[in-house]
């Protein structure tokens, strides 16, 4: 089998392995497909002194079963599905335990079928208990924040503000639902968002950017004793440009990352019976797919985004 092997900055390396052999309580899935993630960027982009090279990462993997251990009974060969892993998805073949496995549809495509982000915005949204009728505002609507906004419709909020600096990402998010869009760059989103909530500010906001200026700008847009999720990944020091402003304010802080298994899992399952359903699209998301090959090119779009750029996924034929 095939494996991209990440050497350092911008050194990824295609080797041939031998297929994964797989434990009595395991799969072997054939990869069709694995999301880039945001947060493998910075390893990608940088040698970074904290993490041992070589490695292999990828994690947003789906594909076809096409062998199953011994103790496995809910799996066959030739089932299609969404699997958890944690490395090693940049790959043709990859192991996978039974629990970390979700079956997808027929009218899902591979392309669009990814185990963890849906389980880290299905989770999000759990922790962030919004409730019916909420006004929410999501500052940063990329990949992440393109599916946590159709999460937030699903639970009842009745309006949606969505704040991003890209126009073309803006679009998608009406097409999905946002009722309200608003770009930094051209307008005072304080004065904005004041306006559309008769002057309170919004019930809750997730920061979604997982940026100094994201986390700023949404902790100036929640009314008192609104909530202020922390959901975007922050790869380095952040500060809280006025606690006393948050404290007054009386703001609820929720961190919405996950780190134990049987959470994760349980967000996967959900997410993926809600994109299985069609309650969430994944599809207008995928915009840039690259053959294993070309996984360099795949990071190079993940990285600069360029124009309608949402997500790139790596496939396998
Ligand atoms: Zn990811």
């Amino acid at each position: 089998m095939k494996i991209a092997k990440l050497r350092g900055a911008h050194d990824f390396v295609i080797e041939n392995m031998e297929s994964p052999k797989i434990g009595k309580n395991e799969c072997l899935i054939k990869v069709k497909a694995c999301g880039v993630c945001h947060s493998e960027i910075d390893q990608w982009a940088n040698t970074l002194s904290n993490l041992e090279y070589p490695r292999f990462i990828g994690h947003e993997v789906s594909g076809e079963i096409i062998q199953v251990g011994s103790q496995v009974e809910k799996f066959n060969p030739g089932d299609r599905v969404a699997v958890w892993v944690d490395q090693k998805g940049y790959a043709s073949e990859v192991a996978v335990a039974s629990e970390r496995i979700f079956p997808i549809d027929d009218s899902v495509s591979f392309e669009e079928a990814m185990a963890e982000p849906l389980s880290c915005t299905t989770n999000g949204v759990i922790e962030a208990d919004i409730e019916l009728a909420d006004t929410v505002a999501l500052v940063g609507t990329g990949f992440m924040g393109l599916i946590l906004l159709q999460q937030i419709k699903l639970k009842g909020a009745t309006k949606v503000i969505a704040i991003d600096i890209r126009d073309d990402i803006l679009e998608v998010a009406t097409q999905l639902g946002a009722d309200v869009t608003l770009n930094p760059n051209r307008v005072n989103i304080e004065k904005w968002v004041k306006k559309i909530t008769d002057g309170k500010g919004v019930d809750a906001a997730f920061e979604v950017g997982g940026k100094q200026a994201t986390l700023d700008l949404t902790s100036k847009i929640i009314r008192m004793e609104g909530k202020l999720i922390i959901f975007g990944y922050h790869p380095g020091r952040r500060e809280i440009e006025d606690l006393g402003y948050w404290n007054w304010m009386a703001f609820k802080l929720i961190n919405a990352h996950f780190r134990n298994m049987k959470t994760i899992l349980q967000g996967a399952d959900i997410g993926i019976k809600l994109l299985n359903s069609g309650k969430v699209q994944m599809k207008p998301l995928i915009t840039h797919t690259f053959p294993l090959e070309e996984i360099e090119k795949a990071f190079q779009a993940a990285k600069n985004k360029p124009e309608g750029f949402i997500k790139s996924v790596i496939t396998f034929r």
